[in-house]
């Protein structure tokens, strides 16, 4: 028999009625002879509130304490299961991520998991207990509570599953799988059977948030399967392993979208040797990640340098970004939140030329109006209003012929 790990995300928890059903799911796999972790996700929409309270106590929220906070959404679901899986009359228990032995660094709100130690796992499933692990928290090495990022939950479960060498992980989410585009907002997107780890890495490095990134990357680099599916059907979903899929030999093989975008821009720049080093070193020092940066041509020993940074960081990095203004004597800075970046992906990239322009054309006779680019080998990225994503999202992926044939 196998060693499973499932973890449910937030809509999968949303209610008691939910929990319970995920209770059925988990005891199904038990009473096959397998051990069961699951793994847990806050219900839907509580970790939006929990930062939310955080705001409307503190302009700026201690960031150790909001992870202290943040950790209580899993908290809650993880006790929740085990108490519905002991009523149901199994051995279960709960456990927060420190008592899992989730061991983090100290970077709160985004900390990055060291080493899962499993130790307590292992005896508590040798002695055939179903396990409740509360996903997206872990601890530092003095005890700090940390989480992981938004959608940290999924790393969570990855990681549980390679400390443990499971045999599978299965993510149960509220789609059936994963799907060329986003099903919710393109209707005709079809879902993908098996993709690779390499392919998966970049749909979610590029805002398919059904698995956070740094989960797929577990997984890649411990050869974990992982199973995306739904919790609310039977249907087998997408299978995430370690091979070529079919899809490589397509030239764009999946559209994406990412709404969590800001632009920073600082207007007449000095164009001087070091400005860039003085512009971009605080954000990375305040642990802030910077996608694309644009820089124009420069007219009278001067440039306009605009770049993006994840919404959430956008207000923290404009403050940076005053400060350094008047110590370089740039002439203004601003930005906007009302961005999208939309992606075309595919391997077959590599080997096409013409990509870039039919994507270009296709914006175009929507009258979509492109704000920034950027390219890779085997995408190509555009930053677009963001009320125009879905409209983008769908006219690319008829363009690129993905369209489910109904
Ligand atoms: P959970 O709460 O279960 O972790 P998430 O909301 O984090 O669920 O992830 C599932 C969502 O990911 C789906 O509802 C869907 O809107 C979105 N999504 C984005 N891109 C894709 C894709 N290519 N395939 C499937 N789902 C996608
Ligand atoms: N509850 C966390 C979030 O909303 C983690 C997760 O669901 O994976 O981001
Ligand atoms: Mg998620």
């Amino acid at each position: 028999m196998a060693l499973i790990v499932q973890k449910f995300g937030g809509t999968s928890v949303a209610d008691v009625s939910r929990i319970r059903n995920v209770a059925k799911r988990v005891i199904k796999a038990y009473d096959q002879g397998n051990d069961v972790v699951v793994i847990l996700s806050a219900m839907a929409g509580v970790t939006d509130r929990l930062i939310g309270l955080a705001n409307e106590a503190s302009g700026a929220p201690d960031r150790r304490e909001l992870d202290v906070l943040l950790a209580t959404g899993e908290q809650t679901t993880a006790a929740l299961l085990a108490m519905l899986l002991k009523d149901m009359g199994y051995k279960a228990q709960s456990l927060l991520g420190h008592q899992a032995e989730v061991v983090t660094d100290c970077e709160y709100g985004n900390a990055r998991i060291l080493e899962i130690g499993g130790e307590r796992i292992r005896r508590l499933i040798s002695d055939r207990n179903i396990i409740v692990v509360a996903g997206f928290q872990g601890a530092d090495i003095k005890g700090n509570i940390t989480t992981l990022g938004r959608g940290g939950s999924d790393t969570s479960a990855v990681a549980i599953a390679a400390a443990l060498d499971a045999d599978i992980c299965e993510i149960y989410t509220d789609v059936d799988g994963i799907y060329t585009a986003d099903p919710n907002i393109c209707p005709k997107a079809r879902k993908i059977k098996v993709i690779s780890y390499d392919e998966m890495l970049n749909m979610a490095s590029l805002g398919a948030k059904v698995l956070q990134i740094r989960s797929v990357g577990f997984a890649k680099k411990y050869n974990i399967p992982v199973h995306v599916r739904s919790s609310f059907s039977e249907e087998e979903g997408t299978m995430v392993v370690n091979e070529d899929s079919a899809m490589e030999q397509l030239v764009v093989s999946g559209v994406t979208h990412d709404l969590n975008q800001a632009r920073i821009t600082l207007k007449k720049v000095p164009d001087q040797p070091g400005v860039a080093a003085k512009i971009f070193s605080p954000i990375a020092e305040a642990g802030i990640l910077v996608d694309m940066i644009i820089q124009n041509t420069r007219v009278g020993g001067q440039t306009d340098l605009t770049f993006t940074v994840p919404k959430g960081d956008y207000e923290r990095a404009l403050e940076i970004e005053k400060k350094i203004a008047q110590t370089i004597g740039a002439e203004d800075v601003f930005g906007d939140t009302d961005i999208a970046k939309v992606s075309v992906i595919g391997v077959g990239m590599k080997n096409h030329s013409g990509v870039a322009s039919l994507m270009f054309n296709a914006l175009a006779r929507e009258n979509i109006n492109i704000i920034m680019i950027s390219t890779s080998e085997i995408r190509i990225s555009c930053i677009i209003e963001e009320k125009y994503t879905e409209l983008a999202v769908r006219v690319l992926h008829t363009t690129f012929g993905l369209d489910r044939e109904d």
